[in-house]
């Protein structure tokens, strides 16, 4: 079977690929392979009810499937170029938000219309932030909710099914190169193609890194970003959610000078497990509708963990530590501030007395004896740094899941047409390393679509 173009992945960096191309070449033939399921099968087995938490699917349909690992994320589309990627370092600064600006109209005509445009231009917290040693970060970001972002993904696949092929559970075991462009393998056979464009996001970098070795293509890892979710009442930090919905605030720690920040808020949002490589973690979302919202807000603190020669498995190192709370929780552990601070493992007696219902059924547990000082005492050190400009935040009750892990990908090696030394074999999104986020990931699916439909 021959295609001109095959997609691996259909994440958020796969559909915009296709999407694109058949905007500007209807006469292509193009088909992406998915390991994970349709959007419409994509079930996380836990209920709440009769499973309370994971289960170690086989393949995760949280972070896999029609949509990726975004599909039942808070849908939050940050437009800046000063986190969430490096996409700007490969194509330029304005053309990376013109790009991201583009797949926002896109999200707003499948659906997104009505959702809010938010904006830390002139915001008056700039100078609360730099008051207290904190500094808030440039954007502006779309908030779709949960609920809005699935009926865009409905939508852009009820307009792509007809003109792009779509194999979904169907893993690709290999890529090959032939004498004129890629042989694609799968369990069920082996499909060729012109150009060949790889998105296969998070849960994909094991798989990408035996491929880089496979066709020699070159990459560098060194990073990752290990801390916890924090969880506290809505009010707390209302005033900044409000106006900004999400806020990157960023700490230097005075102890380390390590770099810790918050990560992905979701005001009257709920804590959720997540499996990465079986491995469980945390993370968070929130909905648009309001009989989904709940009392609480929720968002990361990460500290970022850079190593230098000769260790190179820093995700090795995050999953280590993810590990062992994995080991001690059975899954996600958590602990409240108060009990952190005293030296104490959180019980569920204490927890149930405090102020906050927690939405994710954790184990109480000990987060000290899971995360190495460093990290701890940075958290700590901006818990209170953060409680300056949202008193409260450093209150016993605050909930701490941990751990929140941030693995990133390794970084391929591709050129400022994200085409790797092969000619016509590019590698986009999160599982390039030079994204990490919703609108960097979809862009680079734009740019690349546009590369190839010349
Ligand atoms: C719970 C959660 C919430 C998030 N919230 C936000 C948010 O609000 N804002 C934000 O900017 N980012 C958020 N993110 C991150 C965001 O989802 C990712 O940055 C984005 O999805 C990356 O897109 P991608 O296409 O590069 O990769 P992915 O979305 O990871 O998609 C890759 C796809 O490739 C498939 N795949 C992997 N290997 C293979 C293979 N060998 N063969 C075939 N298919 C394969 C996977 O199954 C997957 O579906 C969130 C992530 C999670 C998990």
């Amino acid at each position: 079977m021959k295609y001109d173009v095959i997609i691996i992945g259909a994440g958020p960096g796969g559909i915009y690929t296709a999407y694109e191309l058949t905007r500007k070449r209807a006469d292509l033939k193009i088909a992406v392979f998915e390991a994970g399921h349709a959007l419409d099968k994509r079930r996380c087995p836990i209920d709440g009810d009769k499973v309370k938490s994971c289960v170690k699917c086989p393949c995760c349909s949280i972070m896999s499937g029609f949509g990726g690992a975004g599909a039942f994320s808070d849908g939050k589309y940050n437009i800046t170029n000063d986190f969430g990627g490096t996409l700007h370092e490969h194509v330029g600064k304005k053309k990376a938000i013109e790009l991201m600006h583009y797949v926002d109209e896109i999200n707003m005509k499948y659906g997104g219309e009505g959702t809010k445009l938010y904006s830390t231009a002139g915001t008056q917290f700039k100078k609360l932030c730099l008051q207290n040693n904190l500094n808030l970060l440039d954007a502006s970001v779309r908030h779709l909710g949960t609920d809005i972002n699935y009926v865009v993904l409905e939508n852009l696949y009820a307009e792509l099914k007809d003109k792009v092929e779509f194999h979904f559970d169907t893993p690709v075991r290999a890529v090959e190169r032939t004498q004129d462009g890629y042989r694609v393998i799968c369990e069920n056979g082996a499909y060729e193609c012109d150009k060949c464009v790889i998105s296969v996001g998070r849960s994909g970098s094991k798989w990408m890194e035996k491929v880089c070795e496979e066709l020699a293509i070159r990459t560098k890892s060194n990073r990752v970003d290990i801390g916890v979710r924090v969880e506290l009442p809505a009010v707390i930090f209302s005033h900044l959610t409000d106006e900004l919905y999400e806020s990157k605030i960023v700490y230097r720690t005075e102890k380390f000078e390590d770099s810790v920040r918050t990560f992905c808020m979701n005001p009257h949002g709920i804590v959720v497990n997540e499996n990465t490589n079986g491995i469980v973690t945390v993370n968070g979302h929130s909905y648009e509708g309001a009989e989904k919202q709940t009392e609480n807000t929720n968002f990361a603190l990460l500290v970022a963990k850079h190593f230098s020669e000769p260790f190179k498995d820093s995700n090795g190192y995050g999953e280590s530590i993810a590990r062992l709370s994995n080991m001690l929780g059975g899954g996600v552990i958590v602990q409240r501030f108060g009990d952190l601070v005293r030296g104490r493992r959180s019980n569920a007696k204490r927890i149930e007395e405090g102020i906050i219902e927690p939405t994710l059924a954790a184990t109480p547990g000990d987060l000290s004896l899971v995360l190495p000082k460093r990290i701890l005492d940075g958290i700590m050190e901006m818990i209170y740094a953060l409680d300056k400009i949202a008193p409260g935040t450093a209150n016993d009750d605050t909930l701490l899941y941990g751990v929140e892990v941030k693995f990133y990908n390794m970084e391929v090696e591709i050129d400022g047409h994200l085409e790797t030394a092969h000619k016509g074999l590019y590698i986009i999104g999160d599982g390039s390393g030079v994204t990490h986020s919703l609108s960097h990931a979809s862009a680079s699916g734009v740019f690349v679509a546009r590369e190839i439909a010349g």
